[in-house]
């Protein structure tokens, strides 16, 4: 663990007794300590705010363990599913959604039987396309386990796409080597990466050389942040955050609505503001540069799209919101067997 300077040890004690800390001297050298609005430290450095836990705040927020058939394995969606290979990350984030389940500490890799029997429930269900490496953080394995990795699960058949979820590109950059990049390549299955990063001053030069590294060698990559309270809650922020992704060759996806994790509420804009940014950005941003801004509804239910008040339904037909708020009737013949097919998605019969 490095020196965090800005709380007194004391304090600092209190925090890491609960949750994990940890920065690396990537990120130390892009923040400046002493600042408390600074974006990078606020991410990074721990608060003893984060002590503060609500009544609505949940160990595992997402509802992981609903769909939990074996160990490291998440099972909600027929198509996909996580694969969660290792528990630790070379740095913590104190916003983190699984800040119960990880940490140094933790049982860190699956072990040999559990992830065997990880590998043996995706090969037995055909329906599983695309499996998506999480954690933890997945790029913290050594290559030569990634590229085991990687190497098995593209030897199943109905497994066409590999997806690792990782914030080292950024958080640190030296681990992103071509041997790491040749590891994410299985024959016989696509790799992406979605790179997790949640301020434009995260991309230094490290980053910007490690991002490249991996566009390089081929592999396609998208973006996945958090809307963070005092980091990237304003246009400013987001438009600059979402810029530098398309900068340096990674598609913005998923703008994260943070979760209800333990001693996080420092973090948590209403989802209204989150909503208004974003109809703010559509503004400003192009459509390279837009990402989609996701709830995952507590409980296991799943993401959802927030940004959806752009159609509304009635008997009369179809009405749309342009970016300036104005109403249009949309010509729609159809619209009321639409709304009963909207009546039965909403109930729940849609799938
Ligand atoms: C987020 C998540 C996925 C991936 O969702 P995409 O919308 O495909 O990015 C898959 N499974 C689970 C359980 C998830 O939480
Ligand atoms: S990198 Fe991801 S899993 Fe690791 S601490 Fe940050 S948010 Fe949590």
């Amino acid at each position: 663990m490095t020196i965090v300077p800005r709380l007194a040890a004391q304090d600092l004690e209190h925090v890491a007794r609960r949750y994990a800390v940890a920065v690396s001297p990537t990120l130390l050298s892009l923040m400046d300590p002493a600042d408390p609005r600074d974006p990078i430290a606020r991410q990074f450095l721990p608060s003893l705010a984060e002590l503060n836990t609500l009544p609505q705040e949940i160990a595992d927020p997402i509802g992981d363990g609903a769909h939990n058939p074996v160990p490291g394995i998440v099972h909600r969606h027929p198509g996909r599913v996580l694969f969660k290979a290792v528990a630790a990350c070379p740095v913590y984030c104190r916003f983190c959604f699984r800040r119960e389940s990880i940490g140094p500490g933790k049982d860190n890799a699956l072990a040999p039987a559990a992830f065997e029997a990880a590998l043996a429930y995706i090969a037995a269900h055909p329906e599983i396309r695309e499996v998506i490496l999480t954690g933890g953080d997945p790029f913290i394995l050594a290559p030569r386990r990634m590229a085991e990795i990687s190497g098995r699960l593209a030897a199943i058949p109905h497994v066409k796409i590999v997806r690792w979820h990782t914030r080292v590109p950024v958080t640190d950059p030296g681990r992103v080597t071509d041997e790491l990049v040749a590891a994410l390549h299985g024959a016989g299955a696509t790799a992406w990466v979605a790179v997790h990063a949640n301020h434009a001053r995260e991309f230094g030069p490290d980053a910007a050389r490690a991002i490249a590294r991996l566009a390089d060698g081929g592999i396609p990559l998208v973006s996945q942040s958090v809307l963070l309270k005092g980091v990237n809650d304003d246009v400013v922020s987001l438009a600059a955050l979402m810029r530098a992704f398309v900068e340096h060759r990674i598609k913005p996806y998923y703008l994260h609505h943070p979760d209800l994790a333990p001693g996080t509420s420092h973090f948590r804009t209403a989802i209204a503001e989150g909503l208004a940014l974003m109809a703010a950005l559509r503004r400003t941003l192009s459509g390279l540069e837009m990402p989609a801004y996701m709830l995952d509804i507590p409980g296991g239910f799943g993401k959802v799209p927030l940004e959806s008040d752009h159609l509304e339904m009635s008997e009369n037909g179809i009405r749309v919101r342009d970016m300036t708020g104005a109403w249009h009737d949309y010509p729609e013949p159809d619209a009321p067997a639409l709304i009963a097919l909207d009546g039965r998605l909403k109930a729940g019969h849609g799938e």
